[in-house]
């Protein structure tokens, strides 16, 4: 069974991605962890972000994988844990160009395919339900008021903390700025845009808790078992 989850940044992806692949034993497939390793990469060993075919040649050639552990999955590029350092406003600033590569999305295909020829996945990104899985069993489009999404972007990087969000409201708009800007040029590209599936089922999250959304998620999933 193979179920796409795609939408914008911080639309709650992957946490919702993670407690369907807890719940349902299927892998969980975070695509944008593998574009951001490349982002990560090229910055790391100075290719130049403009130089197209100096990028996709080193997509084409590094090896990006995915280890499990007890504190969750790591991210290695050639056997170097990248975890945190594909999480940082760097990488988050400069992703969406490296990802707007043909060369580089080719690159990625296939790994991303093969996770599913061998395990039930819950794939979470952008393009799951319109390229990488067209044939997906359950296709959900996730979106989220972009002033919600930047909030909770902001609560998760604070989590465990006692936050005042009046006092967090400079970050919250520097968030918001990031996402919007990172949305725009996910969608506007050519190759596989940020766009929802015509047979996908759009879920707006604003108003619902994480744990809400992954029922009505949960029920999709048990109505195509059931198919
Ligand atoms: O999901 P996440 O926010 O970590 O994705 C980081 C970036 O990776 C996105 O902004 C997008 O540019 C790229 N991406 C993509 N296609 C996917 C997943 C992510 O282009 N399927």
């Amino acid at each position: 069974m193979i179920v796409a989850i795609d939408g914008p940044a911080g639309s709650g992806k992957s946490t919702i991605a993670r407690a369907l692949a807890e719940r349902f034993g299927f892998e969980k497939l975070d695509t944008g962890a593998m574009y951001r390793s490349v982002a990560f990469t090229a910055l790391d060993r100075g290719v130049d972000l403009d130089d197209e075919a100096a990028v996709d040649d080193l997509a084409r050639t590094i090896t990006i994988r995915v280890v499990p552990s007890a504190e969750g999955p790591h991210m290695t590029v050639d056997g170097r844990d990248v975890s945190r350092e594909i999480r940082t406003p760097l990488v988050d600033a400069n992703v969406s160009k490296v990802s707007a590569y043909p060369g580089v999305r080719e690159a990625m295909l296939e790994p991303q395919r093969a996770v599913a020829a061998e395990h039930d996945v819950v794939a979470e990104g952008r393009d799951i339900g319109t390229v990488v899985f067209p044939h997906a069993d359950v296709k959900v489009f996730l979106t989220a008021d972009p002033r919600e999404r930047a909030r909770r972007r902001v609560l998760q990087r604070h989590e465990g903390e006692a936050v005042d969000l009046a006092a967090l409201e400079p970050e919250v708009a520097e968030t918001l700025a990031a996402i919007e800007r990172r949305d725009a040029l996910d969608a506007s590209r050519d190759v596989a845009p940020l766009v929802a599936a015509s047979d996908a089922v759009q879920i707006d999250s604003t108003a619902y808790t994480i744990d809400e959304v992954t029922d009505q998620i949960a029920a999709l999933i048990e109505e195509a078992k059931r198919a």
